[in-house]
């Protein structure tokens, strides 16, 4: 893909539009039996990996897992795309562990969770954003 390919696609004003663009083109592909498309594992083109807004658009769940400290946190990508933006691969931990100050141990997994998945399930949903100062000392 080509550079003047990024930025149409980040300009582009329907967001929405542009997703199902990409998904059209994905299952056009997937009937040419061509290539087994996002679910083979990531790409090094980042054009080929799915976006957080194609899995918000899919009503998609994201788990993240580490492995460092073994906790699992479900979000919705429909809120991870207000945080990492659309342009944010879902494979790619959004952030790192805050307990373990590390991407390094995250799986990332994504789906469309069925009705028995969301019995009992518990979801981070965000609530708002904090702004705050940083101070520190200085020499006078
Ligand atoms: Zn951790």
């Amino acid at each position: 893909m080509t550079k003047a390919k990024t930025s149409s696609a980040l300009s582009h004003p329907d967001l929405r539009e542009s997703c199902a663009n990409v998904l059209s083109m994905f299952s056009w592909l997937a009937s040419t039996g061509i290539t087994a498309m996002p679910a083979a594992g990531p790409s090094g083109n980042p054009f080929r990996n799915r976006r957080m807004c194609d899995a918000a658009h899919d009503g998609m769940l994201i788990t993240l897992r580490c492995n460092g400290c073994r906790r699992t946190l479900h979000f919705w990508a429909a809120d991870l795309v207000k945080v990492v933006g659309e342009h944010h691969q879902v494979h790619l931990a959004p952030w790192p562990c805050s307990r373990c100050q590390t991407a390094d141990f995250i799986d990332v997994s994504w789906t469309v969770p069925g009705a028995a998945m969301l019995t009992g399930l518990t979801v981070r949903r965000p609530v708002r954003k904090i702004e705050r100062w940083l101070w520190r000392n200085e020499k006078a």
